[in-house]
């Protein structure tokens, strides 16, 4: 007998929506990530978890419909990552003409019908609040409800809910080899050690690196799909407020400005053509000047390439927003299934057909990932500033800002972390502003940290306000930890 049932190459937001949706229909499943969870490219993508307002302008209604509904799927079961924002989009003639945006919006109204966030209106720039940090000039804006996410936590959560129900998640652990007969069998190089793990299935959701694992570790033909870099950059904060706001470029693009980890702005995103090794990808002086360009265009503040604290990027399939799921049926052979690009938004939809395509070779209960919530999830997506204060009765010595960081983070798993803590004291050493030793145990024991990086950038975003020393101290806790 095979050791699992399913294994899955890449732990990016395809491959960990994978395992969740598997393990819990009772299958055994391996995941192996051959760096940290969420790092690949899903590290790069733009925090948005939306219908895509602009894609109805491609004449996709079906697909902005499907996203709306998937967005308030993970409204409901993510309200502490997921969380909803007044979208507000500057009109101006220059770019598109004023009442086909308006057309647009109301199309996206009515596919959002069923939706409990707020319905959208036009405001008035020269008097609603969300105009004080853009220029003048600018009249009217239209105003519509979305979401945003912090996506590798979101690949983080859907890997420790996988766990919780019986799947092996291994990090650091990179597939080299694989044979195909009857089963799969699989060679990984898994922290220095090399093991062989066998697999009635394979899913090879390795993102950018899916041709090159076709090729090399398959020994399969390379996977048809092209890959465009896409790249990101972090300000401190523009503007005061949630929105988030959308930018008509002079490309046709949509440029967003998005309110970032408490004092800071993110400004997404700029495409560009790009061929190498992905784990090469990054922000180059063009893209940051274009994203620069694209913000200071709006906002009253101008910003340039010396004003960038942070930027990331990395390839996301070009031409491909449903995504490619796709299985090689070979007779007598071990299945395989492809997983590549795909939006944010619909990665839990996207498992769920993957799966049906395995339904002839597994018997699998219906998912419940549209109704079960993923870790610390419990809880109702309007209740996000009751569970603030919850926390703040009973650890009184958190902070407004540390509750909410915890919250947004954690959600209801807070307990698991906080737990009997009567003082900041309570929780063991500080690294920067208000990451404790608490915390860092908790991201090693549940969510498979194993380096500052992993907690810094990944898990929370921390790394955007603790200085070197902090990270050289945190480095050495979770060593001897
Ligand atoms: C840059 C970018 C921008 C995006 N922008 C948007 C957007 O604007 N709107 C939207 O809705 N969606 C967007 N998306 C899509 C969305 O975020 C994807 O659904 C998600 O990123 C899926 O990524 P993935 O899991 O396929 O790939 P990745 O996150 O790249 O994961 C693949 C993983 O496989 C691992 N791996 C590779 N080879 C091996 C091996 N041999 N052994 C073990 N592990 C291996 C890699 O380390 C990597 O972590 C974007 C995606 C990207 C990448």
């Amino acid at each position: 007998m095979a050791d699992v049932d399913i294994a899955i190459i890449g732990g990016g937001l395809n491959g960990a929506s994978v395992a969740r949706d598997a393990a819990g229909r009772g299958l055994r499943v391996a995941l192996f990530e051959q760096n940290d969870l969420g790092s690949g490219g899903t590290a790069a993508a733009p925090h948005l978890m939306h219908g895509n307002f602009i894609d109805l302008e491609r004449g996709n209604a079906l697909r902005v419909r499907a996203a709306l509904a998937e967005r308030d799927i993970a409204l409901r079961i993510a309200p502490h990552l997921v969380r909803p924002a007044r979208f507000v989009l500057p009109v101006h003639s220059e770019e598109r003409p004023p009442a086909m945006l308006r057309g647009g919006l109301f199309v996206y109204s009515l596919l959002a019908a069923r939706s409990p966030l707020p319905r959208s209106e036009v405001l008035d720039l020269t008097i609603d609040e969300a105009g004080h940090s853009l220029k003048r000039s600018l009249g009217l804006a239209l105003a519509y409800s979305d979401c945003t996410v912090d996506e590798t936590r979101l690949v983080v959560l859907n890997a420790a809910d996988a766990a919780a129900r019986g799947a092996a998640i291994r990090t650091g652990a990179r597939c080299v080899w694989a044979e195909r007969s009857g089963t799969w069998r699989l060679a990984v190089v898994n922290r220095g050690r090399r093991e062989t793990v066998t697999a009635r299935a394979l899913v090879n959701a390795s993102g950018a690196w899916a041709r090159q694992v076709a090729e090399t570790v398959l020994h399969l033909p390379a996977v048809q799909a092209s890959f465009v870099k896409v790249s990101q950059i972090v300000v401190r904060r523009m503007f005061d407020g949630d929105n988030v706001y959308v930018l008509q470029n002079d490309d046709r693009r949509m440029v967003y400005a998005i309110p970032y980890h408490r004092d800071f702005t993110l400004i997404g995103t700029s495409e560009r053509s790009f061929a190498g090794d992905p784990a090469m990808a990054s922000a180059s002086a063009d893209d940051i000047a274009y994203l620069c360009a694209a913000a200071s265009r709006y906002f009253r503040v101008r910003i340039e390439g010396a004003d960038v604290m942070h930027a990331m990027a990395g390839c996301d399939a070009t031409g491909h927003r449903n995504g490619i799921v796709k299985r090689d049926r070979k007779s007598g052979k071990a299945p395989l299934l492809t997983m590549i690009g795909g939006a944010t938004t619909t990665a839990r939809r996207r498992a769920e057909i993957a799966l049906a395509q395995l339904a002839s070779f597994f018997e699998l209960p219906p998912s419940r990932t549209a109704s079960e919530p993923l870790p610390g999830g419990d809880f109702g997506w309007d209740t996000f500033g009751d569970q603030v204060d919850t926390a703040r009765q009973r650890w009184t010595f958190l902070s407004e800002r540390h509750a909410q960081r915890l919250i947004a983070s954690y959600g209801t798993r807070i307990e698991r972390i906080l737990g009997a803590a009567k003082s900041m004291d309570d929780l063991g050493p500080r690294f920067g502003d208000d990451l404790t030793g608490v915390e860092v145990r908790y991201l090693m024991t549940e969510e498979f940290a194993r380096f500052a990086d992993d907690i810094v950038w990944r898990r929370s975003k921390l790394g955007l306000t603790m200085s070197r020393q902090d990270r050289e101290a945190l480095e050495t806790f979770m060593a001897t930890a």
